[in-house]
């Protein structure tokens, strides 16, 4: 793999946002676990029946589950370009399996940019994300609101609201992830490859920033 940029922030952070500009502009390929895992629970495939229970409520599917279906997608042809890794690794397991399996092709993490935000402003976005059924491109009907209502700028698809972005299931889902993702921070800090951007700023702030960090850290873009 040529390239393999992570992005790490608790849900609402801007990952998706970001990582589809990322993606077009780098020319990676945009790797998103959640997308993944709805996918699969909307096609009620055994991987989709299995993740379910967990994404419902809020928490992390298993590991094995997690793992098997990220690396799964990693060693399809089109990765071999190189990827952005949106909401995984999401536990230091995750992190160490991927890492092994880099290890093993003779490549490593290039960069893990942390995408830091306050958790006032996490709720704020989660409850006000609209998403697009097609293409997963994410909405905010006020921070950034397609141009006509409940349709997709990009593809014209219809906007939805998930389930699990409803304020209860969201603080859950945030308390999930400051016990069990904020860990990843620190393993990749102590490999010399992390980096922060604010991502509390307006969404072409924070892509800006995010190039900047790119270009100074990312060799082979
Ligand atoms: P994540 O993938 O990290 O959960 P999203 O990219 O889906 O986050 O963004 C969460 C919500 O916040 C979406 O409604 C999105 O439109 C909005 N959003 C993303 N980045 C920003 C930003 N920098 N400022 C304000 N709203 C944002
Ligand atoms: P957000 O964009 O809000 O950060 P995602 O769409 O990435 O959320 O993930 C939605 C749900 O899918 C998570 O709450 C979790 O149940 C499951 N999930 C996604 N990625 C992972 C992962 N790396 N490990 C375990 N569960 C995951
Ligand atoms: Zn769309």
């Amino acid at each position: 793999m040529l390239t393999c940029v992570i992005l790490i922030g608790a849900p609402g952070a801007g990952k998706g946002t970001q990582a589809l500009t990322m993606a077009q502009t780098a020319n990676l390929v945009h790797v998103a676990s959640g997308d993944m895992f709805r996918e699969a629970m909307g096609k009620r495939t055994l991987r989709g029946l299995q993740a379910k229970v967990y994404v419902d409520r809020g928490e992390l599917v298993p590991d094995n589950v997690t793992v098997a279906m990220v690396l799964d997608r990693l060693s399809q042809k089109d990765a071999e370009q190189g990827v952005v890794l949106d909401g995984f690794p999401r536990t230091v397991a995750q992190a160490e399996a991927l890492d092994r399996v880099l290890d093993a092709e003779g490549t490593k993490v290039d960069l893990a940019l942390n995408l830091s935000v306050p958790g006032d402003e996490l709720l704020r976005r989660l409850s006000g994300r609209w998403l697009c059924r097609q293409c997963q491109a994410s909405y905010h009907e006020v921070f950034n609101p397609s141009a006509q209502p409940g349709k997709c700028d990009r593809c014209g698809g219809d906007l939805y609201q998930r389930d699990d972005d409803r304020v209860e299931t969201a603080r859950h889902r945030l308390e999930v992830y400051f016990e069990q993702t904020t860990p990843v921070i620190e393993y990749y800090r102590r490999r010399g490859v992390l980096d922060e951007v604010d991502g509390s700023k307006d969404i072409s702030e924070v892509g800006a920033a995010i190039r900047q960090v790119v270009k100074r850290r990312v060799v082979s873009i």
